[in-house]
């Protein structure tokens, strides 16, 4: 099992993207003048004090927050290495981890247990925002979609989202057995709406794209739907 993390890329000012492996998961960086948000934390707690050291090397502020945009394992699994600061994720989080069907295999690839498992402390239903010293960053639930608790991260003053699996650049979104695409469809048009033609989404796989992409994957989805 390759367990690796690439140097963190600038995406726009303070603003930053890793690759985690196992999955090539996205990992973003947002930095304030007082501290810094990491979105996405890798797939076992040594990788998510991998990104937690990384991150501070790279924004020069501590990391006091991280947020989890979904369940699924290499999003979710390195949340106990952020334990100590605030920790955000919609509210369905844990219960869809509980319900997972390939957690225990997941855990043992990962040689872990239950028990390296954290949830969000910050659980929200709908929205939450934070400020990281003179830079809101808002963190929105756009409906059941990819999963029944995908959640975007908005930096408004660049001009970009962390889009987490609703929306894939590496590879065709994954259609999974929790997947609504009605809802999908929904939170894409919702995401759609907040971006402008120079949006800078991040996809929770691959390289970042833009609007039309986003436009494009609805579509391919929308196609998909019976
Ligand atoms: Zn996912």
């Amino acid at each position: 099992m390759d367990v690796s993390l690439t140097g963190f890329a600038p995406l726009g000012d303070r603003v930053w993207w890793a690759r985690a492996e196992p999955a090539s998961v996205t990992v973003g960086l947002v930095a304030g003048g007082t501290g810094c948000l990491v979105v996405d934390t890798g797939s076992c707690p040594s990788q998510g004090r991998a990104i937690r050291a990384a991150a501070e090397a790279t924004a020069g502020v501590p990391v006091v927050a991280a947020v989890v945009t979904h369940h699924h394992y290499d999003h979710l699994f390195g949340l106990a290495a952020f334990a100590d600061v605030a920790t955000y994720g919609h509210r369905s989080i844990p219960g869809s981890v509980l319900r997972h069907a390939g957690l225990a295999r997941e855990l043992a690839e990962m040689g872990l247990s239950r028990a390296d498992l954290a949830r969000p402390g910050r659980a929200f239903r709908r929205r939450a925002a934070l400020d990281l010293g003179g830079r809101p960053v808002g963190i929105t639930h756009l409906g059941p979609a990819h999963t029944p608790g995908d959640s975007v991260v908005i930096v408004p003053d660049a001009d970009l989202v962390f889009a987490g699996d609703l929306v894939e650049e590496a590879g065709p979104p994954s259609i999974e057995l929790d997947t609504s695409l009605p809802g999908w469809l929904r939170a894409l048009d919702r995401l759609l709406r907040r971006c402008g033609p120079a949006t800078t989404v991040v996809p929770g796989h691959g390289r970042p794209v833009d609007r039309a992409f986003v436009a494009a994957q609805r579509a391919w989805l929308a196609a998909a739907a019976p």
